[in-house]
């Protein structure tokens, strides 16, 4: 790997967002319409009898403020995310995997290449990721990459 620096860091995680940017554009795996405020799982659950949500109202809730799977995030402003956060850029619900099953397998090369790096921090800003990412490639904690341990989807 090299010597592990936060520049170096911070170069693959832009390099990773700019590629997953591309994806995300071309393939348009969620649907967000803000209008609306939907999403491919308000779509997809909705015909599933709102499966995954405890009531109508929850449900209702979750597709309606537009916060979808950011639901709950202290990162998420009136606009949306307010950070960076890698994890979350390459990540997909079911529904949008089985909308856009190309997109999943694209962002899921990406996702190799963002645990490769100990960048996945969940729901971390880019800072955070780069502060996890260096403690665990300079061995000052233990990480499934490091002791070959599955990282989980
Ligand atoms: S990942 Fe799923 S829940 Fe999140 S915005 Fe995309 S379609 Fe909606
Ligand atoms: S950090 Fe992730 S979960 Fe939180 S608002 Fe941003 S995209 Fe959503």
């Amino acid at each position: 790997m090299g010597e592990i620096t936060r520049q170096k860091l911070s170069r693959i995680f832009d390099m990773i967002w700019k590629e997953a940017d591309k994806i995300l554009a071309e393939w348009n795996p969620c649907q967000i319409n803000k209008e609306m405020g939907t999403c491919m799982a308000g779509c997809y659950y909705a015909c599933r009898n709102n499966a995954g949500f405890k009531n109508l109202i929850e449900f209702d809730k979750y597709v309606r403020d537009n916060s979808f799977c950011c639901d709950g995030c202290p990162h998420l402003g009136p606009e949306g995310c307010t950070v960076q956060a890698l994890s979350c850029r390459l990540w997909l619900c079911d529904a949008a995997r089985k909308y856009n099953p190309t997109a999943f397998e694209k962002l899921t090369i990406l996702r190799r290449h963002m645990n490769k790096w100990c960048l996945g921090s969940f729901r971390a800003p880019k800072k955070a990721a780069i502060n996890y990412a260096m403690n665990v490639l300079n061995n000052k904690s233990n990480n499934w990459v490091l002791t070959g341990i599955k990282n989980p989807e």
